[in-house]
C-alpha cells in the first residue's frame, strides 16, 4: 500500500482525486516560500487594496451581527441586496431587473460566481476562451468543471481582441471570459473593442462572460465619454460578475454576484443551493450600502502609483499601458537575457517581492507589480527594480 503521507495508512494517493492532483499552485507558492525568509520585504505582490474597508460597511455587517442576522439567507441574496445591484446596473449600464429574462444572483466572491458560471455551462469536452495572461483561478476552471480551457494570447498589447478570440472558436466552445480591467496586466479594453466581441459572440452563440471585479478601478483617462467601457452597455445577453472585495478592501468577507441571463442565473442558484448555500449573511448587509460610497479618493491616489509605476519604468523596459485595476505587467528587459523568475529571484533577493509573469501565462517574459502598498514603500521597491534591470 502507497501513501503520500509517512504519519497516513491510508492510500491518500489513490484516494485522492485526478482533479485535484491535477491543480498545481507551485509557481506562486516558490514565491511565498523565498518571501517567508525575508525579514521586511517590500510586498509589490499583493492582490488586494490597501485602504481599511468605508466605517459604512463595517457599522452595517457590526449591525447585522448584533441584530441577530446571522442564519441563512435566501439563496440568491438578500433583496435589499439585490435591489441595490439592480439600482446600480440601472443607473451605470441601462439594465432593468428582476425580469422574466434578467436575474441577479449574489455569490461567495467572484471566484464563487465564476465556478457556479463554469459549472452551469461546461461539461467534458465543452471549450471556453480566456486571456493569456490570466487571473490565476481561470485555467483551473477546467480542472474543476471538466471542461477545456483554451487560452487566448494577448501579447504583446494585452487586449483580448475580436479577431484574436475569433479563431479559437470550434463547435464546442460555449463562452468566451473577459477580464478588463484585467489581472495581471490592468489593461483596460475601449468601448469598440468590448463592442465587437459583443457582436461575434452574439454571432457565434456564444455566452460572453465579462469579470469586472476591479470595475470600480477605472482610471479617467481608460474612460470614454466619462464612462467604463463594458460590454453591459452593448448587450443584456451577457454575464456580468463583479465583486466587492476589491472595491471596498473587503476581499475577506468573500462577496460578489453575477447578473445575466434568467435561466443561467437560475441554473446557478439551483448550484448555490446545494454547494456554498449563499453568500455570508453579515458581509451581504455590510455591502448594502456600498454602491453609496463614493471612492474616487482611493482611485485616484491608484492612478497616481500607476503613473509613478510608468514613469519609473519610462526607457527601461515596456510597460503595456495600464488603465485600471492595481497591476503592472512589466516586461523584463530582453537584453538582460534572463527569464522572469530569474529576474524575480533577483529582486526577491534584494527584498522586493514581485511575481514572475509565468504564474499568469504560459510565458515566462514579464512579471505583475502590485502598487496597492504604501507609497514610500513603492518608491523604494521600484527604486530596486530599475537598478536591477540597467
Ligand atoms: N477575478 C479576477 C480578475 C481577480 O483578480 C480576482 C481576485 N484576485 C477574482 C476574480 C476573485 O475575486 P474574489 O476575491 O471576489 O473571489
Amino acid at each position: 500500500m502507497t501513501s503520500s503521507s509517512p504519519d497516513s495508512s491510508l492510500p491518500l494517493d489513490r484516494l485522492i482525486s485526478r482533479r485535484a492532483k491535477s491543480i498545481d499552485a507551485s509557481g506562486i507558492r516558490k514565491v511565498f516560500d523565498l518571501a517567508a525568509k525575508l525579514k521586511d520585504p517590500i510586498n509589490l505582490s499583493i492582490g488586494q487594496p490597501d485602504f481599511p474597508v468605508p466605517q459604512r460597511m463595517k457599522q452595517a455587517a457590526v449591525d447585522a451581527i448584533l441584530e441577530n442576522r446571522n442564519g441563512y439567507t435566501v439563496t440568491q441574496g438578500i433583496p435589499p441586496l439585490l435591489d441595490a445591484i439592480w439600482k446600480r446596473l440601472g443607473e451605470e449600464v441601462g439594465w432593468q431587473g428582476p425580469s422574466a429574462e434578467r436575474s441577479a444572483i449574489v455569490t461567495s466572491g467572484t471566484s464563487g460566481g465564476l465556478l457556479l458560471a463554469f459549472l452551469c455551462l461546461l461539461d467534458a469536452g465543452d471549450e471556453a476562451i480566456v486571456p493569456d495572461p490570466y487571473f490565476v483561478m481561470y485555467p483551473q476552471l477546467g480542472a474543476l468543471t471538466g471542461g477545456t480551457i483554451v487560452t487566448c494570447d494577448t501579447y504583446p498589447d494585452f487586449r483580448m481582441t475580436a479577431d484574436k478570440v475569433e479563431r479559437l472558436i470550434t463547435p464546442r466552445t460555449k463562452a468566451v471570459l473577459l477580464n478588463s480591467p484585467s489581472n495581471p496586466c490592468g489593461v483596460v479594453l475601449r468601448e469598440s473593442e468590448v463592442a465587437d466581441m459583443v457582436d461575434l459572440c452574439r454571432a457565434k452563440g456564444i455566452l460572453l462572460i465579462s469579470d469586472e471585479i476591479y470595475d470600480e478601478f477605472v482610471f479617467d483617462d481608460a474612460k470614454e465619454g466619462g464612462r467604463f467601457p463594458t460590454p453591459a452597455r452593448y448587450s443584456q445577453d451577457i454575464l456580468l460578475i463583479r465583486g466587492f472585495g476589491k472595491s471596498y478592501g473587503c476581499t475577506g468577507w468573500r462577496l460578489g454576484y453575477a447578473a445575466g441571463p434568467h435561466d443561467l442565473i437560475q441554473a446557478m442558484a439551483r448550484l448555490q443551493q446545494y454547494t456554498f448555500v449563499c453568500a455570508p449573511s453579515i458581509a451581504q448587509w455590510g455591502v448594502v450600502p456600498a454602491f453609496e460610497i463614493d471612492m474616487h479618493d482611493e482611485v485616484e491616489r491608484y492612478r497616481a502609483r500607476r503613473d509613478l509605476v510608468l514613469d519609473t519604468f519610462r526607457g527601461l523596459t515596456t510597460v503595456a499601458q495600464p488603465g485600471g485595476a492595481f497591476y503592472c505587467f512589466v516586461e523584463v528587459p530582453p537584453a538582460l537575457g534572463v527569464s522572469a523568475s530569474t529576474f524575480v529571484e533577483r529582486a526577491i533577493e534584494r527584498s522586493v517581492l514581485v511575481i514572475p509573469g509565468k504564474v499568469f501565462s504560459h510565458r515566462d517574459t514579464h512579471f505583475r507589480l502590485s502598487y496597492a502598498t504604501q507609497e514610500d514603500r513603492l518608491r523604494k521597491g521600484l527604486g530596486i527594480l530599475a537598478s536591477l534591470m540597467r
